[in-house]
């Protein structure tokens, strides 16, 4: 796996059981699964020739995150690496002008690329202000993503010179996401439909399933994921990111590795994402993706304000306080804001589970 942050480390935790070594290409030592896998390079993903000494010897090459420039992709494949998801596929996650110009049958948000500040404006005119302006390429956590008021703050980005796409401010309802996974074989398996909830760019909370979601559009989101991993041909697993609106559903992003808003799997779904992940890759015959309670919620833990009592002490007290909460940490320097690590529980009323959730994650965070 190309990259060593939170998502290598949990699938290096899923290849265990499976009996599988995951390789990790890590910036450095301390990196999340640097530190707890045994076959660690260290190299960065924007260098080609660590890239080739990296996949020698490995039988399938996947990805913990979308940044490795698409031309070293093509070159591995050229050279016989087996990566998944390919770069036919991946492309549409790494670039977003690209995937919505793709992506003519969904539904998504009215947008436009812009190559000078008039395409905003004239496209402001349209739509009225603000409107939302994006990175294409690098974005993450809500970097990358302005909401523009006027014709000023359009001017001061575009001048910035990053490779924009602008798009209509939709009014949300919420946000969801369908996680699905295939193989090469074209087996695919799809995951009940989740509410994810954002502050400031950053998904906090996860609720699985979705709370009130209508059968129909559950399904109807199922069956855009099915329908956009079998089409682009995408080999692993494919998040797809919702907006839910008065007008139906929007196809926001796509992820096509594991996604934080599959995090809640590890306890809440027959086979884990990571686990579902690694399957694919390795053309297994998928996994079942059925709840193990009726609610499950997943919460992240931020970073706090530095101070207060040690990570030990609040896991001992928050583990006195519920038993039932699952901790996950993952090994990171503790910085205000940054994603530390994550709490799932589970159980039968939603508001209740989330409640729990929320409190367990603050407790970590803050120590109060
Ligand atoms: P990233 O790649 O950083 O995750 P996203 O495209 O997912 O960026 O946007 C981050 C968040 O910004 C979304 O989760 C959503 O809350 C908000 N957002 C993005 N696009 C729109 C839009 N067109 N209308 C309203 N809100 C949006």
């Amino acid at each position: 796996m190309v990259g060593g942050g939170q998502l290598a480390r949990m699938t290096h935790q899923a290849a265990i059981s499976l009996g599988q070594s995951l390789r990790v290409l890590s910036e450095s030592p301390d990196d999340s699964a640097a530190l707890v896998a045994a076959d660690v390079r260290i190299g960065t993903h924007t260098d080609l020739a660590a890239l080739r000494e990296f996949a020698k010897g490995c039988e399938a090459l996947t990805f913990d995150h979308e940044h490795v420039p698409t031309a070293h992709i093509e070159a591995l494949e050229a050279e016989g690496v087996k990566v998944f998801p390919g770069s036919k596929a991946l492309v549409f996650a790494q670039d977003k002008g690209l995937m919505r110009e793709r992506l003519t049958s969904a539904p998504t948000p009215r947008w436009r690329r812009v190559t000078d500040v008039s395409d905003i404006s004239d496209f402001a005119a349209e739509t009225g202000w603000p409107v939302i302006a994006k990175a294409t390429r690098g974005g993450y956590d809500g970097k990358g993503v302005w909401v523009l008021d006027d014709a000023a703050a359009a001017a001061e980005l575009v001048a910035t010179g990053t490779p924009l796409i602008v798009e209509e401010k939709v009014r949300l309802k919420r946000e969801l996401a369908a996680l699905v996974a295939r193989s090469p074989f074209g087996q695919v398996a799809a995951y009940p439909v989740v509410e994810t909830v954002q502050k400031d760019g950053i998904c906090v909370e996860v609720l699985a399933p979705a709370p009130g979601l209508p059968e129909d559009l559950a399904v109807r989101a199922q069956q855009l994921a099915i329908d956009l991993a079998n089409e682009l041909g995408v080999v692993g697993l494919l998040a797809v990111e919702l907006f839910e609106t008065d007008e139906g559903i929007f196809v926001n992003e796509l992820a096509m590795r594991p996604h934080n808003s599959g995090h809640w799997t590890i306890e809440g779904a027959r086979t884990s994402q990571f686990e579902q992940h690694l399957r694919a890759v390795l053309d297994y015959p998928m996994g079942e993706t059925s709840l193990t309670a009726p609610a499950v919620v997943m919460a992240n833990v931020l970073g706090g304000e530095p101070g207060g009592i040690s990570i030990d002490e609040r896991l001992h007290h928050l583990f006195a306080e519920d038993p039932g909460a699952r901790v996950h940490l993952y090994g990171k320097q503790v910085r205000p804001g940054r994603k530390i690590g994550h709490v799932t529980v589970l159980g039968d009323d939603m508001t209740k589970v989330r409640a729990r959730a929320a409190r367990a994650a603050r407790w970590l965070q803050e120590g109060k």
